[in-house]
């Protein structure tokens, strides 16, 4: 009996997210006595490997085939179902992250096991396993007792910390060269010099109380000081003033960055609903009786022409100081 953890990475390094659900893994394994294997996809050196056993992995199945291709989910599926049928696994666990999204439901169904998304701490219980979810949008938390013997689950960004548990371990290769994939992708363009908001540690967001797409230059500053990803509320986006790439919320972008600012946006539920994993959210409104200030660890009450301006100038001063 095994517990799995599918670790994503990007360009050659484990997204932060891995760790945690490595680490997330390693406590349920503990109370399980059983032991963690991660699976990575993909062309990775044997030194990014090792980084899972940092967390907790014992045994890292690689299957170091570069021509992978990320967005073939039923190849996926059925590579997963048969690792775990091979390591006997009681749990498999992904990120709540797209690729999470996407394979861990087909996989429930191939391994008729119960599944959890959204999941926010460590089980309630491991026997019998019992998780908390989130749910209506981060509006109320749900307890879920799984009845099958295995099950697959999600695990919300920022929701358990990453935990040192270093495991000598045991890095296997496997062969998937007989795949059967339905899609190949053939050229990716990358945007260079962007930072990806979903992955991005800080964030800084606008909304309607900039008036106008044409007062960005602001957000952007305060995001290029902070080394922060732009985003934005729904309103905006459907103005114009912004990129659809940039709107974040229920029918946007879900984004858990460390460090989230927003910027003139009055805090509804909708909105609330994509950034309620951050850590620490600054709100800057002008109104006291803003929704957000209720989310917000930080608040500052005031026109953001004022306020950013100022921020802004802080900011640097403090990092030339
Ligand atoms: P507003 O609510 O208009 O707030 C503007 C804020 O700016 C106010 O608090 C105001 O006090 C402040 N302000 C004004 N001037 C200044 C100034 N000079 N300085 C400082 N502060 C100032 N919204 C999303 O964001 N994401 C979603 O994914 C999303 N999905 C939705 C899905 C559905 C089905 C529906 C019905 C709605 C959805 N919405 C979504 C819209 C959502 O309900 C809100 O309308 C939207 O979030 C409000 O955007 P806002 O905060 O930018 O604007």
């Amino acid at each position: 009996m095994s517990i799995i953890v599918f670790s994503e990475h990007r360009n050659g390094n484990f997204k932060k997210q891995s760790f945690e659900t490595v680490s997330y893994a390693y406590n349920v394994a503990q109370n399980l006595s059983t032991n963690v294997v991660a699976v990575a996809v993909g062309e990775l050196p044997n030194e990014e490997l090792e980084q899972l056993s940092k967390y907790g992995a014992s045994k890292i199945i690689s299957v170091n085939n570069p021509n992978w291709n990320i967005h073939d989910t039923q190849a996926y599926t059925a590579l997963l179902s048969e690792i775990a049928e091979k390591e006997d696994a009681k749990m498999f666990v992904f990120g709540h992250s797209n690729m999470g999204k996407a394979i861990a439901p087909r996989l429930s169904v191939r391994l008729k096991a119960g599944m959890v998304s959204n999941i926010v701490g460590l089980p309630l219980s491991t026997s019998p396993m019992v998780f908390k979810r989130k749910t209506y949008n981060g509006g109320a938390f749900q307890h879920l007792e799984v009845k099958s013997d295995k099950c697959v689950i999600t695990v919300n960004p920022n929701s358990c910390d990453i935990v040192e548990n270093p495991q000598t371990v045991d890095i296997q290769v496997y062969d998937a060269a007989g795949s059967d994939m339905k899609t190949n992708i053939t050229n990716t363009d990358v945007i260079t010099g962007k930072i990806i908001l979903t992955e991005a540690s800080t964030v800084v967001s606008g909304g309607r109380g900039l008036k106008s797409g044409d007062n960005w230059k602001m957000i952007e500053d305060l995001a290029d000081v902070l080394g922060a990803g732009l985003a934005c509320s729904r309103p905006v986006s459907d103005e114009g003033w912004r990129s659809h790439e940039e709107h974040v919320g229920q029918t946007g972008k879900i984004i858990a960055p460390d460090l989230y600012v927003t910027v003139g946006i009055s805090g509804a539920i909708q909105h609330i609903g994509g950034v309620s994993g951050s850590k620490v959210i600054v709100a800057i409104d002008k109104d006291k009786d803003a929704p957000i200030f209720k989310y917000a660890d930080y608040g500052i009450v005031g026109d953001a022409f004022e306020v950013v301006p100022r921020l802004i100038e802080s900011v640097k001063k403090f990092k030339a100081s």
